[in-house]
């Protein structure tokens, strides 16, 4: 790869990125130490797509080591990580930047984690998974404040394309497929002929099956986090990756699925409500996931327990009733239920609220009453909460009054 420097609006783009100071800093550094350091990725992409920039990503061509130290210095930082492949992540007031060597990496088998050594900046740029990913801007050294863009980068951009930068990217790193749908669908951008055929090459060798359940499931929590991941989810069925994974016939539940719960859910027990969801605990996919096999078959158990209870639970008229046919489920189920079962949502939430409702006693003032620890002490409590829950009784008084009549059946 030849490297040809473009005019680039330095100033405007340190600003914009809101690290200005940092970055000129970390430029000054980079002269006095003689290295040549770059600001690579998502900065350069996101300043041309004027989005904001969430991460400062450097690379330094050459020893990083004695660079990381004295930036971290100047910033009143700390070098908080560091890797075995000269990686470090300086943290300092009031932010943190990712600093790598320049490498270069060879990958020993498909979907297997590359093997990486030191390399120039080009040879960075080339292990990136992207064009528009694929830019870098000199803080010091020969690019000193030009834009590298070998692959096109800008143009891919302004045509809103997300091309790969050789056929064998996706088949190196299956990993990257899913990343295409995020940046697709984050940017609203389209995939280039060669990532199609890229994406043909992955297929004809399976690689998707060749990465390891964790980096799947990385790779799935990635997809949660981006702010529509139900269009991702649905954008990666259109590439076949669900079907490559054995999963069936995406539901057209789905994106309601995932929309209902985004508000409360941590994007774990999304992911184990949508894997539920999308498969009905199908062993297999379980498996691939990284679930063990008790924990797919728990899930199938409950799943089907729940179904054979939502005739009485959408019948049930007390809040007590439906709150005790549903407090053995676990969450993940019962969101997989209430994507498939539109009049299940509203249980669902009422539910989660009322999980939230205590009574006003507790065990200790029962025990003040002279009711010892035991059966008749749970029973009286199960009884005060399902009169809080129905409305029954709602001071403490009244719940002191109920005590008393229950005490009297007894
Ligand atoms: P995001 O906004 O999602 O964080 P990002 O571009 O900052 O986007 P990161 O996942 O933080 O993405 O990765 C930083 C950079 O590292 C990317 O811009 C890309 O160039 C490169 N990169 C990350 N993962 C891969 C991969 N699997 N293959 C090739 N390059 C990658």
């Amino acid at each position: 790869i030849t490297l040809e420097a473009k005019t680039f609006p330095f100033k405007r783009f340190i600003v914009f990125t809101g690290w200005a100071e940092t970055l000129s800093r970390a430029a000054e550094i980079a002269e006095e130490l003689k290295l040549a350091v770059y600001v690579v990725g998502g900065p350069v992409r996101d300043f041309f797509l004027e989005k904001p920039v969430k991460d400062l990503d450097l690379v330094v061509e050459g020893e990083a080591e004695e660079y990381a130290r004295a930036l971290s210095r100047a910033l009143s930082g700390e070098i908080k990580a560091r890797s075995p492949f000269l990686t470090y992540k300086i943290v300092f007031p009031g932010g943190e930047l990712d600093l790598v060597t320049a490498r270069k990496e060879v990958y020993p088998r498909p979907a297997a984690l590359p093997k990486v050594s030191p390399g120039s900046i080009s040879e960075d740029l080339y292990r990136r998974d992207f064009t528009i990913n694929a830019m870098a801007v000199g803080l010091s050294g020969p690019f000193k404040e030009k834009l590298l863009d070998p692959f096109g980068g800008l143009f891919d951009l302004e045509s809103g394309l997300i091309r790969v930068l050789h056929m064998n990217s996706f088949v190196d790193d299956p990993t990257r497929i899913f990343r295409a749908a995020r940046y697709a669908v984050r940017f609203e951008f389209d995939l280039a002929k060669e990532t199609i055929g890229a994406l043909g090459r992955a297929w004809t060798q399976d690689a998707l099956n060749l990465l390891t359940s964790a980096r799947i499931r990385g790779e799935l929590l990635r997809v949660l986090s981006e702010r529509a991941p139900e269009r991702v989810i649905l954008c990666l069925e259109s590439l076949g990756v669900l079907q490559a994974l054995g999963l069936p016939e995406p539901p057209a539940f789905l994106e309601k699925s995932l929309k209902i719960m985004n508000e409360k859910t941590s994007a774990k027990v999304l992911l184990k409500g949508l894997i539920l969801s999308l498969t009905r605990a199908e062993a297999a996919l379980s498996q691939k996931l990284g679930l063990s096999e008790k924990e797919a078959l728990e899930f199938q158990g409950e799943w089907l327990k729940l179904q054979e209870l939502l005739p009485n639970i959408l019948a049930a008229t007390k809040p007590s009733q439906r709150f005790r046919l549903l407090s053995g489920f676990s969450l993940p189920v019962l969101i997989a239920t209430a994507s498939v079962e539109k009049d299940f949502g509203e249980r669902l939430k009422e539910f989660l609220a009322l999980k939230e409702v205590k009574p006003h006693l507790t065990g200790e003032d029962l025990k003040v009453l002279g009711i010892p620890p035991g059966p008749q002490m749970r029973k009286i409590l199960q009884n005060l909460l399902y009169a809080r829950l129905d409305g029954k009784v709602s001071s403490r008084e009244e719940e002191l009054a109920l005590v008393g009549r229950l005490l009297k059946k007894c």
